[in-house]
């Protein structure tokens, strides 16, 4: 973190200070005020975007202010006191709120695996509908799949999705925080696997017939992994 925000400064120090354009510019304290104010802004958005990623990537606490993903959007994590027993959980407002009974509230860790097995809970059911919905509507790209396959939600580490022989597939449901452009790739690709069980080349013409941008969704799915298999 310490080195990142020296070379932030640097940089902003450089192209502040070089060429006599700045310098003249700068002899104007109303100039100074623009772009003290330009830079600062400049600064705090890369410090603010840097912290983001840096929190993202370290083990979550299940606090309020943390980013959850969601459909490739980021929500703002609230947790707070049920006023009720009962917990909940639900996106309002561009945050997802969770509320714990009192009593769970009260007790930090008890608060924590809490929370986290509401968030996980949660994940898993939205899984379910949303890949049920987007297998469906992925099917009609796919006129050899006749009957739609059976799919499971199950986390993996390594995986997105698979095929079994028999056709079945399995989803992580890690996969539901991606936008769906890239749902829609890993459903394609296991709906491919249904015709070619393997990574043929006949395969990739497959799926490039059903995606013709495949790879480039691929690699933002890939870019985004470790945020959104963290839990
Ligand atoms: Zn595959």
């Amino acid at each position: 973190m310490n080195l990142l925000y020296c070379i932030t400064v640097m940089s902003v120090l450089n192209t502040t200070s070089s060429g006599a354009s700045h310098r003249r510019t700068l002899r104007r304290p109303a100039d100074i005020h623009q772009i003290v104010t330009k830079r600062a802004r400049w600064i705090w958005d890369n410090l603010q975007q840097f912290a983001e990623q840096q929190s993202m990537v370290l083990p979550r606490q299940y606090v309020s202010g943390e980013t959850q993903f969601y459909l490739g959007r980021r929500y703002v994590l609230k947790v707070s006191p049920s006023e009720t027993q009962r917990s909940d959980i639900k996106l309002y407002r561009g945050k997802l709120q969770v509320t714990v009974s009192a009593a769970l509230y009260d007790a930090e860790l008890s608060r924590q695996t809490k929370v986290k097995g509401l968030l996980k809970r949660w994940y898993a059911e939205k899984s379910q509908q949303v890949l049920s919905e987007r297998i469906s509507q992925m099917m009609t790209k796919t006129p050899w799949v006749k009957e739609t396959p059976s799919f499971r939600i199950m986390e993996m580490k390594k995986q997105w999705g698979s095929c079994s022989a028999s056709g079945s597939l399995l989803f992580n449901p890690h996969l539901i925080k991606a936008p769906k452009e890239c749902i829609d790739y890993v459903v394609l690709h296991e709906l491919c696997h249904i015709a070619e069980h393997n990574h043929s080349e006949k395969f990739w013409r497959l799926l490039a017939q059903v995606m013709p941008n495949w790879k480039q969704v691929k690699s933002q799915l890939d870019g985004m992994a470790e945020l959104y298999l963290n839990d």
